[in-house]
């Protein structure tokens, strides 16, 4: 079959072909429909030699920890799930019997890593090929007739911020104020995700012109440049004062000075892009009652809160559709900003 795969660290992944896999004892293999290209891939790809070793994710690897697909074959003992069920891959499993796990909080099982079990296309392949391995039916949330080019993006660009915004859901009460950072494929579905979920006035800030625009089609009430009037142009939109919280998918030092300056007593700083910045914590390091939490992805039961949301017409992925061999040029697009929205490879 064909997979895009990361072959060496700093090059561009390649389109390649490599054996079909077979399911074994209690897996399933699906047939992908589609699947989705996210900053976090960009990210590893970007990493140095040292830096990737630090991961420790073997090379080749298939792409693509967004995934979608037809059921196709089940390895013995596997149910739960039949040939031809369109379903959708919750990729941060865990040990599946911790008590995290058993409350769906796989994405912080803390025996995962110690286990080797790793997500797809993070560490194991990936569903950027024809077909792909799940090592358990229960990380499979059925899709129904959704579109599998709108809804894959679902597993983690819409599961991520849903378990992020989830997270600060009781202080997201009329009056408050939301600030979303990044707009690209988690912050456009950031911004519907608040207005479906919440009565908070919904502040958008990316660096480019065109995102802005994009985030009042998604539903922002306003959007600004990320720059350093974005605190007085949010002051002079909503008022003065400290805003409810900030959701941040980006996460480097001039967005955390843009952070600082809309935070206050109670404000949630919710860091969810992938790099990391230097803070202080503690009384006298942040203001009074304000909590700052990095999550991870999200829970099972959440992608399956996620899937109904767009089932029932309340979340509406805009995409960008690739084939397998443009698989390459979709991530250069990622890395340049050039998308609107996911990018979402179709085999
Ligand atoms: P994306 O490339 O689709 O979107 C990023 C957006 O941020 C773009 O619109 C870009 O113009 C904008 N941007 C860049 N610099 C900015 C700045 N200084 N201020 C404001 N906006 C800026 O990326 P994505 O796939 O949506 O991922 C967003 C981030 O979330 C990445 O860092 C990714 O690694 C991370 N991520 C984290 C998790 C998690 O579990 N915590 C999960 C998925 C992705
Ligand atoms: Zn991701």
């Amino acid at each position: 079959m064909k997979a895009l795969q990361y072959v060496s660290i700093g090059q561009p992944p390649e389109v390649r072909e490599v054996p079909t896999p077979e399911p074994g004892p209690g897996e399933v293999r699906l047939r992908i429909t589609a699947a989705g290209a996210c900053h976090s891939d960009s990210f590893v790809m970007g990493l140095s030699e040292e830096e990737y070793a630090a991961f420790g994710y073997p090379l080749p690897m298939t792409l693509g920890h967004e995934g979608v697909g037809v059921v196709d074959s089940l390895g013995e003992g596997a149910t739960g799930v039949q040939v031809g069920d369109a379903v959708a891959v919750y990729g941060p499993r865990g040990c599946g019997r911790c008590h995290s796990c058993a409350q769906g909080f796989e994405n912080y099982c803390p025996h995962a890593a110690g286990m080797g079990i790793t997500p797809p296309g993070l560490g194991s392949d990936g569903a950027m090929a024809e077909y792909l391995i799940v090592s358990d039916p229960r990380l499979l949330v059925p899709i129904g007739e959704l579109d599998p080019v709108k809804s894959v993006a679902l597993t983690d660009a819409g599961l991520t911020p849903y378990h992020a915004i989830k997270g600060s859901l009781e202080l997201l009460v009329p009056g408050s104020v939301a600030v979303v950072i990044g707009v690209g494929g988690l912050g456009h579905i950031a911004v519907q995700l608040l207005r479906s979920l919440t009565a908070a006035t919904v502040i958008a800030l990316d660096i480019n012109e065109d995102k802005l625009d994009f985030a009042r089609e998604v539903g922002a009430h306003h959007a600004f440049l990320s720059d350093g009037d974005a605190a007085s142009k949010i002051a002079e939109a909503v008022g003065a004062g400290p805003v409810t919280a900030v959701f941040d998918f980006v996460t480097n030092e001039p967005v955390l000075k843009i952070i600082r300056s809309l935070s206050g007593p109670r404000t949630d700083l919710v860091l969810v892009g992938a790099g990391s910045v230097e803070t202080s914590v503690g009384l006298l390091g942040q203001p009074f009652g304000s909590r700052i939490r990095a999550p991870y992805w999200g829970a099972r039961p959440e992608l399956i809160e996620v899937v109904e949301l767009a089932r029932t017409g309340q979340l509406d992925v805009e995409t960008e559709q690739f084939s397998l061999d443009q698989g390459p040029e979709a991530y250069r697009k990622l890395h340049d900003g050039e998308l609107r929205g996911r990018a979402v490879v179709v085999p």
